[in-house]
């Protein structure tokens, strides 16, 4: 009875619904993604929830972890979360790990479970985490949230690309998290509901839903353009090439201390050294509103979901092509991409479109 409304999709049924019981998630962080994500999964039935945390409610973390009342303010976020995911699913088995992951209980806490769903909010858990589901063989779902844009992926190594197939190293300057950069917690919850329906994907095993694995799915709520990317195994991809046997787990909060520069081989250039070239082209690879708030003048502009699916783009094979984005990452996607067709006069601009307006302001127009 409690399942009824999903048993009768024909794309879950009955067989669906027995995976679903059987599976095993575990949640990293009770934030926002978490608590937006749990409460389905359990309402779902999947069998075993694990929630692993160490924090403590704060008053400001109500605006978008709705699991979560004002009179708890204070006290375990993990231990309040299994609580109301049991009262809102007696039937199923919620389990609390009152930890922060790290790479030394990282292993021993995924290998109990099936899926791994993302609610961590930095790029260091995230390494961690693609890393030991590498390790073990386990898929994870992905979500991440910076203002009005997010990101939903789910990576399974060996079965796809992996997250360090898409970012390589942990930044060196990392893009805020919540508590700098501000965000929307309905939007949060979007994020998180979309994780949650790739869980259910994920271990409902059934054929016809298909799991977003080598897919990047990239909303920006401010007008809502969705796309989705196709993402592409990186031959220098740290873990993808290793043995999983071989994998070392690490926390990588700047430069990485056991793996090597993700690219080396795409030459970077300073906003200082990009304006003493003469006449260099300059590809800008953000999306259309952020263009339209400013850009390099003359600088030609591709976004990156287009620029990927072109084979032959329009560009110029010799003298200086300066490709950038915001900060750096998706530019640096965008040459491996260059580099595949054969563009061997690309470079990155160090610190993106920031750097480089805040270097020379007049050298940009809106
Ligand atoms: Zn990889």
């Amino acid at each position: 009875m409690r399942y009824s409304r999903q048993i009768i999709l024909p794309e879950l049924g009955t067989e669906g619904q027995a995976a679903l019981q059987k599976a095993r998630v575990l949640c990293i962080g009770a934030g926002g993604l978490g608590c937006a994500a749990l409460p389905y999964l359990a309402a779902a039935g999947v069998g075993t929830l694990g929630i692993c945390d160490d924090d403590q409610v704060e008053l400001s973390n109500l605006q978008r972890q709705v699991l979560f009342k004002t009179a708890e303010a204070g006290k375990p976020k993990a231990e309040l979360a299994a609580a109301a995911l049991r009262g809102l699913n007696p039937e199923i088995g919620v389990k609390v790990h009152a930890t922060r992951l790290s790479p030394e209980n990282a292993l021993a806490l995924f290998a109990e479970y099936d899926i791994i769903l993302d609610g961590s909010d930095n790029f260091a858990a995230k390494f961690l985490i693609n890393d030991a589901a590498a390790k073990l063989d386990k898929p994870w779902v992905y979500g991440a949230v910076l203002g009005f844009e997010g990101q939903v992926s789910v990576f399974h190594s060996k079965h796809g690309p992996c997250y360090r197939c898409l970012y390589g190293e942990a930044p060196k300057n990392p893009v805020a998290n919540c508590a700098e950069a501000g965000v929307l917690g309905a939007f949060v919850g979007v994020v998180g509901a979309l994780q949650a329906v790739e869980v259910l994907k994920l271990a409902a095993k059934r054929p016809q839903l298909t799991p977003l694995l080598g897919k990047l799915l990239m909303l920006d709520a401010r007008d809502w353009q969705i796309h989705e990317m196709a993402l592409a195994s990186s031959p220098s991809c740290p873990i993808c090439s290793t043995k999983p046997e071989n994998i070392r787990l690490t926390i990588s909060n700047n430069a990485c201390s056991t793996f090597s520069a993700s690219d080396p081989s795409i030459p970077e250039i300073s906003a200082e050294d990009a304006v003493k070239l003469k006449m260099p082209f300059f590809l800008d690879v953000r999306e259309p509103h952020e263009w339209s708030e400013g850009h390099v003048r003359a600088a030609k502009h591709i976004p990156l979901g287009t620029l990927l699916s072109q084979t032959a783009p329009e560009l110029p094979r010799e003298g200086d092509l300066i490709v950038y984005c915001r900060g750096g990452t998706r530019s640096k996607k965008a040459l491996q991409h260059l580099r595949k067709l054969g563009f061997t006069n690309g470079k990155n601009l160090t610190g993106g479109f920031v750097s480089f307006s805040g270097a020379h302001p007049e050298q940009c127009e809106a």
